[in-house]
């Protein structure tokens, strides 16, 4: 069995945002569905690989009752603020501090077990420069190895990454991820616009049983960074017909803004006739043979 967790949903506004009183965000306040309340988009392939460290991280993954001390492997998209911040990488010092003060009542002290992230150019010299400024105080046993598009890796005995192009920024060569774990495979694709045919092409080596996809602009129009629910029900469709989603797959949609995004449970009526689960904070994806 394969769990992928999705920690969070919303776009880099948050969802509803803080700041702004249209009326989709007024809307979600006012109900009680917590579906309607989205943290930064995140998600993990349980127990061990995570997929994004936005600043609200340490909170999704409390919310979602998952152990961010299992993670093995982080790998990064892009990296842009939501999701990339190194703020929740410097709460692991907390491990170490526990270490130090040891207290009868609370051993045996956990070690702080080693994590590797995984990014494009950008991102790896953000991290590298992350660890640099805290390496005088702290030994967060972080290792960064750099990813290209197209060019897979191991991560451990039974997963294996297939880092592909996004169309999302002009400055930095953004990714989404296939992850193939045991006869299982999944395609996470936030943030990005229309795939390109490049992308398209290497996908169909695969026969997906899960995508969760970037649906951004709700309602309004699509751009060449994000894509929309008409984006995502077409990117459905053509995946089904080229044998890239399996029959039976899940497709997921994520990455939402709260300003042309319905509340939770009109999106999810716009969206099951075409047979597409609206995703949540805290869903559990299951995939079993
Ligand atoms: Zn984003
Ligand atoms: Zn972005
Ligand atoms: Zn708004």
């Amino acid at each position: 069995m394969v769990r992928f967790v999705l920690l969070g949903t919303g776009s880099s506004d948050l969802y509803p945002s803080p700041w702004c009183g249209c009326d989709f965000c007024a809307f979600a306040k006012e109900e009680d569905d917590k579906r309607n309340w989205r943290n930064f988009s995140c998600a993990l392939l349980y127990p061990d690989v995570l997929i994004d460290c936005p600043p609200d991280l340490p909170h999704s993954a409390l919310k979602a009752n998952v152990e961010l001390y299992k993670v093995r492997h982080l790998l990064i998209t892009h990296s842009h603020h939501d999701h990339f911040s190194t703020d929740p990488l410097l709460l692991r010092r907390s491990v170490l501090w526990a270490k130090k003060t040891p207290h009868k009542d609370v051993l045996p002290l956990p070690d702080l077990q080693p994590l590797i992230v995984y990014g494009n150019a950008k991102v790896s010299e953000k991290c590298k420069a992350f660890l640099k400024e805290v390496s005088t105080k702290y030994d967060l046993q972080i290792e960064i190895q750099k990813l290209r598009p197209f060019e897979p890796a191991k991560l451990g005995e039974r997963t294996k990454v297939h880092p592909v192009k996004a169309e999302h920024c002009r400055d930095e060569e953004a990714l989404l991820f296939v992850l193939e774990r045991d006869e299982f495979s999944i395609f996470y694709a936030t943030d990005t616009g229309w795939l390109s045919e490049e992308t398209f092409d290497y996908l169909r080596q695969f026969s997906l049983d899960l995508v969760v996809a970037d649906a951004t602009f709700g309602l309004a129009p699509a751009t060449e960074e994000h894509m929309n629910l008409e984006q995502v029900r077409k990117l459905k469709e053509r995946m089904v017909n080229e044998g890239i989603l399996k029959e039976n797959g899940k497709f997921v949609a994520t990455h939402f803004s709260p300003h042309w995004t319905p509340k939770h449970n009109l999106l999810t009526k716009a969206l099951e006739e075409h047979n597409i689960i609206a995703g949540y904070d805290g869903l559990w994806l299951i995939l079993e043979s």
